[in-house]
């Protein structure tokens, strides 16, 4: 769920819960000033798309990606930070499905979209509850999760 190339189309889904409170700002900036999970895109990257999953269980993906895929031949979808953390967000309990169903549609994954994803792994490596970025996989599947 790594490596990210050059000039791609990218699209970001975020928590429809989170949405009535988080007008996108910090994913938004994020990917305008190139920072954090962007930080590797050149100017030509173009962000496609900004949507909500469409309520648990994530129930516009599907049509979204495929809309996305026909429309803009989208490259990436970085799974916002809203929908991997859990607080103080509402926890997500469908965050692995989401991400494989994406996945199943051949469309790149990356996890986060602001400084938000990144502190929170940061501070778990010191907390000793995550060795490496392997283990975020694991730890994405709910019951094990923080
Ligand atoms: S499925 Fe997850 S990301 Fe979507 S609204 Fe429910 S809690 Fe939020």
């Amino acid at each position: 769920m790594t490596g990210i190339a050059k000039s791609k189309k990218v699209a970001i889904v975020r928590c429809e819960r989170t949405e009535e409170s988080c007008p996108g700002t910090s994913c938004l900036t994020s990917f305008s000033e190139r920072k954090h999970t962007f930080k590797d895109y050149d100017e030509n990257a173009q962000l496609v798309g900004f949507f909500s999953c469409g309520a648990c269980p994530g129930r516009r993906i599907f049509r979204l990606i495929r809309n996305l895929k026909e429309e803009t031949g989208i490259d990436v979808i970085h799974v916002a930070s809203c929908i991997l953390k859990e607080t103080p967000f509402p926890k997500c309990l469908h965050k692995k499905d989401i991400i494989k169903s994406i996945q199943n549609m051949g469309v790149e994954v990356v996890l986060g979209s602001d400084a938000k994803w990144e502190k929170e792994i940061e501070l778990k490596k010191k907390e000793g509850k995550l060795e490496d970025y392997e283990s975020i996989d694991e730890l994405l599947d709910g019951a094990g999760h923080w």
